[in-house]
């Protein structure tokens, strides 16, 4: 007997039945009228998740892939970069920046930390010849959060780029990149928008369009030039053969994020979180965000209390063998120190109660014993309550 596990973590994270379904419609072929259709319809939903009136670029990819293209797209070699970094992620965009030849201006916040605009204001004023400023939304090694909506005022009206990385943030988090002024708007299809891994987006305001006439770093296969000329299409298609199953798939999910409306989803997630941060702190746990305000809401980073010393690899070890329940634990340095609980896309309380009532469990196994048991869960269940 099988029972699906629940993926309680960052991505890849829980696919509706209905999805997993459209993803095994027998295939369509990609230059027919009929992919064209579905390929429009996608289209349209992305255009709404994003809050953008541009079209969205589909590429079969990871969101690391679109990292990497929107750096060749938009840039040239010696270009200057400004790079806001509070984690893994943020490094990330940074290293594949340097990798092109780009010059990165790098402001590295200590981990837990989230950016601010006066950093960010000053790296501009240091440096006005610098072509964009990156930005990660939901750091998703250390779960927390920027405010992109305020960090793109630092350079709206300026002859620079704002890209953001929502590869965790996408679909979870609210996002307005028209009314925001985001220029570039990066994502993947398997985390906050419930669809298995192998597709990633891109958006690019008219603002981001015009960097693709200059920019000079060598593409064939990630033109975006050339996907901008699939979409633009009377009937839409792709330069190359396209993720065809994913593509009817994250078109289903989408119809789903569609139906329950955008902001009813933004709202799902910050109550959901509040329920998670809740629940763990009841447990003598605390967040690793420096300050609560910055915990993201879709993912919760969780460390020790000073002086404690908690097995978190055992933890996850028995969540996941005992209790069929999958959670993160740290990257890099953060290693072995915190455990992550992912909640994006396809998730609500039930699933909430369960991961914190195995979370308990584990801790208790490994050791920790410095709770009442079900404390954790009437904690979920109270902030629940309060919030519906
Ligand atoms: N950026 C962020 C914020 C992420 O969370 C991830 C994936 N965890 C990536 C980029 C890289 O995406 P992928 O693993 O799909 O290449």
């Amino acid at each position: 007997m099988h029972k699906s596990k629940l993926l309680m973590t960052p991505g890849p994270t829980n696919v509706p039945y209905e999805v997993l379904q459209a993803s095994a419609t027998p295939i369509i072929h990609h230059r027919t009228n009929e992919f064209s259709e579905q390929f429009k319809k996608l289209n349209n939903n992305l255009k709404y998740v994003y809050g953008t009136s541009e079209n969205v670029l589909t590429f079969p990819s990871s969101g690391s892939g679109m990292m990497e293209a929107s750096i060749v797209n938009l840039f040239s070699k010696d270009d200057k970069v400004i790079v806001a970094s509070i984690g893994v992620f943020g490094d990330r965009f940074g290293k594949i920046a340097e990798i092109f030849g780009l010059k990165v201006v790098k402001i590295e916040y200590e981990w837990g930390h989230a950016a601010n605009t006066k950093d960010i204001n000053n790296a501009i004023a240091d440096n006005p010849d610098a072509k964009a400023v990156i930005v990660t939304y939901n750091e998703t090694s250390t779960g927390i959060s920027n405010d992109i909506e305020e960090i793109a005022n630092c350079v709206k009206n300026k002859e620079m780029l704002f890209i953001v990385d929502a590869v965790s943030a996408l679909g979870g988090l609210p996002l307005k990149m028209d009314a925001w002024g985001v220029d570039v708007v990066i994502t993947a299809s398997q985390k906050a928008l419930m669809t298995p891994p192998g597709i990633a987006h891109v958006a690019l305001s008219k603002k981001a369009q015009a960097f693709l006439e200059t920019a000079n770093l060598p593409k064939f296969y990630w033109d975006f030039k050339a996907a901008i000329k699939g979409v633009e299409k009377e009937k839409p298609d792709n330069p190359y053969t396209p993720a065809i199953s994913l593509i009817l798939a994250e078109k289903a999910a989408l119809d789903m994020i569609e139906e329950e409306g955008i902001e009813n989803i933004w709202d799902r997630h910050k109550k959901l979180a509040a329920c998670v941060r809740e629940g763990i702190k009841a447990l003598g746990l605390c967040l690793f965000a420096y300050e609560e305000k910055y915990s993201s809401d879709v993912i919760t980073a969780i460390k020790a209390p000073d002086g404690v010393d908690i097995q978190f690899e055992k933890v996850r070890a028995i969540m996941n063998q005992k209790f069929n329940i999958m959670i993160a634990g740290g990257q890099q340095k953060l290693k072995g120190k915190i455990i992550r609980i992912g909640h994006m896309g396809f998730v609500d309380i039930m699933d909430i109660i369960n991961t914190i009532s195995a979370l308990e469990m584990a801790l208790i196994e490994t050791g920790y014993k410095e709770f009442k048991v079900g404390s954790g869960v009437t904690a979920v269940l109270n902030t629940y309550m309060s919030n519906n």
